[in-house]
């Protein structure tokens, strides 16, 4: 038995204006054929356990493509054309094939369609026909549409956000390939898709509410003939009609059962809905928050979000906590600003100057911080992390880095690119010690959260403008569906009647 691997791996952020082009997966990952293996067996990615369930199952893995890139913009016309004709030429040239293992971010954009996951896993079973089975992963910020799930045999879906899980969603979907390749089941999949989501500010998977849906999900998954259940969280800053929260199962050979269980999922989180608007916690009202006893805080800012493609720049917590750093105590701030870093480098070690950091990009992120720093010490940015925490990422790069102090007991590091604060390498990589501080930023809603629970004692979000602002009324999306909770309040539906 063969089964092929193939991945087009990326999240849109369509409020951002960042082209994603051929030449921005080549900057992160695109590889071909064995270069795949070399790149993802082993790893925590879902490819990872692509790699290990087949080799358990006694399955030849022939890798065909990986693109992936970090969350960005609308992925242009040119890289989605072009890796979707190799793919179909690596598929072509690959040999008999028994299945298809593949994965998608499931939030991507294009020029060329607005579901572009949809558009290149349609393509795909066009050319191989309506009998090779394709089992999918996807990831739980995806916005899943009827052709992904029409073009597929089993989608399965990361359960947890923090994503800890990717590995094994990668092994479950090769053990469903094998079982069905084996003839041991017929995977039937069924999808109901409420007109809502549910606000990443609630997304937290380990906690309530959604840890009781992930429960009732979970219970769907002991049911009699299901084969997977999986919620999709959803991504409210891709604009496209797909967007909102549902629910995806998968049966042995009864489509039926699939849609049963799917709707009362639905109808579940419907009836349950009140319970996932965001709490909208403004800047001072977190830094009272803070400020009320000694534990380390975290204050997660939502609105300058890079795993969901902000600049990392935003200052506006910064200027609040030196304003207020008398009650805030020494805090700690990391600001992507390339020209800061510079001015920085320029200086050199242990020199005090007048510095304007961040806030450059764009006017939705604050204005620069002005202050007197000394330069503490510099860095080339690179680090690893062998943790297994938020999407598995191993290496990081930010490029040429500073640390510097400021009056306040504000220390800021300076980063030459936008980094994900998905490690506490990141700091500690560069001398600083997370524990020395009593508020920490993070540039993040859910996801900071696998890194820091070892050193913060609480966890505030923070309602900031931005980018990824999850003050949905901010949101000016176009293509979303109408009505749609809770973009609108004033209006009912359930999966067997739809809207009333
Ligand atoms: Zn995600």
């Amino acid at each position: 038995m063969r089964v092929g691997l193939a991945m087009i791996y990326h999240e849109s952020n369509t409020l951002v204006d960042q082209p994603i082009t051929l030449e921005s997966f080549r900057k992160d990952t695109l590889c071909y054929g064995e270069a795949v293996r070399d790149a993802f067996a082993g790893s925590h990615h879902e490819a990872g356990g692509f790699f290990e369930g087949l080799a358990d199952d006694g399955i030849e893995a022939v890798p065909l493509l990986a693109a992936r890139i970090i969350p960005g913009g609308v992925v242009t016309a040119d890289a989605i054309e072009a890796l979707l004709s190799d793919l179909i030429a690596r598929v072509h040239a690959a040999g008999p094939l028994d299945g298809l293992l593949v994965a998608p971010h499931g939030a991507s954009v294009s020029e060329v369609d607005r579901d572009m996951d949809g558009h290149w896993l349609g393509a795909l079973r066009r050319h191989v026909g309506p009998d090779l089975p394709i089992v999918s992963t996807l990831d739980a910020h995806a916005s899943l549409s009827r052709t992904m799930v029409e073009a597929t045999d089993a989608i399965t879906v990361y359960r947890t956000n923090p994503h800890l899980d990717q590995f094994e969603r990668g092994l479950e979907a090769a053990d469903l390939i094998a079982r069905t390749l084996r003839g041991e089941v017929r995977p039937a999949q069924a999808a109901c898709m409420p007109p809502l989501v549910i606000n990443i500010e609630r997304q937290a998977t380990a906690h309530p509410p959604l840890s009781d849906l992930c429960a009732r999900v979970d219970a769907v998954r002991r049911e009699p003939g299901v084969l997977s259940a999986s919620m999709v969280l959803g991504f409210q800053w891709a604009d496209v009609p797909e967007m909102g929260t549902s629910f995806i199962v998968v049966t042995d050979g009864n489509p039926d059962l699939a849609q049963t269980h799917a709707d009362a999922l639905g109808d579940a989180l419907w009836d349950d809905r009140d319970r996932f608007v965001a709490e909208l916690i403004g800047i001072d009202e977190a830094i009272d928050e803070a400020s009320r006893d000694e534990a380390r805080v975290l204050l997660l800012d939502m609105g300058d979000n890079i795993g969901c493609a902000s600049p990392g720049d935003g200052t506006l917590i910064a200027h609040a906590l030196r304003r207020r750093a008398a009650e805030a105590g020494p805090g700690f701030v990391c600001l992507a600003d390339r020209v800061a870093v510079q001015e920085a480098a320029s200086a050199g070690i242990g020199e005090t100057i007048r510095l304007a950091m961040g806030g450059r990009t764009d006017d939705r992120h604050g204005p620069p911080l002005v202050a007197d720093v000394q330069v503490v010490s510099l860095h080339d940015g690179r680090f690893s992390e062998d943790l297994k925490l938020h999407s598995g990422f191993t290496e990081y790069d930010m490029g040429p880095s500073a640390v510097v102090r400021a009056g306040e007991g504000m220390t800021i590091l300076l980063t030459s690119r936008p980094t994900m604060p998905f490690s506490l390498k990141q700091l500690t990589s560069c001398g600083i010690d997370p524990e020395s501080f009593r508020v920490i930023v993070a540039k993040g809603v859910q996801a900071p959260v696998a890194a820091y629970a070892p050193v913060c004692d609480r966890f505030i979000r923070v309602n900031t403008p931005g980018v990824t602002t999850v003050d949905l009324d901010r949101l000016d999306l176009v293509h979303r569906r109408r009505p749609m909770f809770p973009f609108e309040t004033d209006f009912e539906w359930s999966a067997a009647r739809g809207l009333s």
